[in-house]
């Protein structure tokens, strides 16, 4: 029977030491990479290019699902935004989430990084069983990085930044072995769980929804969970949104460049006449 779960590419001995792990991944809807923001009066805003997951996210949501085939378990993506926040849910649950938790209220609006992880790791912890929460290594809006981190300060959690590959989960004694992409090479970590892990685009390459998950995705019911829901009173969300106040966005201002082709009859008269003009400027 092994034999035969083998084949079919089920590690049975891993998923009975593992019995059961709840892993939470964490997704923010942001406009497309390719959407041009405008800033006008203060407010950023990026016409009618369609929202999508942050892309570092989508390798967060890879590896939470990938964990759940090797090991077995539930995974559960939670998003804190608008109402229409709740469409990257249906991504990640057509990916493979088994489950969605939308956080929206309009109080969440007015929170800072350290607001959001407060929101973020009050979900988390009102799930209740959950050993690993998964995140991509920064937004491609607010481009901060300072939430992964601080959802484990705020849980008490171990963090492990930069993760590039996942070694080995052991639920029984509690440990996650990982390896971080540094500038440096790579730095091997044994470490306790629960933990926070966020993860670089070199740890997986993410799959696309399928036609099975599209459809259950376009039947679920997303629960929604506000200031209420969570348990956090208003004076809690008050103070949190207080450290980093964005006091004024601008557009950068847009340069000029001129450009001129530089022809010639061989490819050695082109960089004869490139290398001149380049001394000529004391560029080189
Ligand atoms: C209108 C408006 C006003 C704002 N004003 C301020 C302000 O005054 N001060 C300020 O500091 N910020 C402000 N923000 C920014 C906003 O609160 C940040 O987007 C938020 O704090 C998350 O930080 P980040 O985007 O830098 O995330 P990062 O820390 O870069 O994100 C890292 C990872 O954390 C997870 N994550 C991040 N956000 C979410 C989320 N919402 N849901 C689920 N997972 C998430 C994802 O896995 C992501 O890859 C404002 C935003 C808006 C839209």
């Amino acid at each position: 029977m092994v034999k035969c779960a083998k084949l079919l590419g089920l590690d049975i001995f891993r998923q009975i030491r593992n019995p059961r792990v709840h892993i939470v991944v964490c997704i923010k809807q942001t406009p497309d990479s390719a959407a041009e923001m405008v800033v006008e009066n203060g407010i950023v805003s990026w016409g009618d290019t369609p929202m999508v997951v942050n892309p570092w996210d989508e390798y967060a949501l890879e590896e939470a699902i990938r964990t759940k085939e090797k090991y077995g378990g539930h995974v559960t993506a939670i998003v804190m935004g608008r109402k229409s926040a709740g469409e990257a849910l249906k991504t990640a649950i057509a990916m493979g989430c088994d489950s969605g938790v939308m956080l929206c209220d309009e109080d969440f609006f007015r929170c800072d990084a350290r607001g959001t992880a407060r929101i973020l790791a009050r979900a988390i912890e009102k799930l209740g069983d959950v050993e690993l929460a998964f995140f991509g290594k920064q937004a491609i809006d607010g481009d901060s990085g300072l939430v992964p981190l601080s959802v484990a300060f705020v849980l008490g959690w171990t963090p492990l930044s930069y993760v590039c590959e996942v070694y080995e989960i052991d639920l029984h004694e509690a440990r996650i072995s990982v390896a971080r992409l540094l500038e440096e090479g790579r730095q091997n970590c044994l470490a306790t769980l629960p933990a926070v892990v966020s993860v670089v685009k070199e740890i997986n390459e993410p799959r696309y929804p399928s036609f099975i998950g599209i459809r259950k995705a376009s039947k679920v019911e997303i629960p929604v969970w506000d200031l209420a829901e969570l348990g956090l009173d208003d004076s809690e969300i008050k103070t949190c949104d207080s450290a980093v106040i964005w006091s004024q966005i601008q557009s950068l201002a847009k340069s000029s460049r001129e450009v001129e082709m530089i022809e010639g009859d061989s490819v050695e008269a082109i960089v004869t006449e490139l290398t001149d003009r380049l001394m000529d400027d004391m560029v080189i």
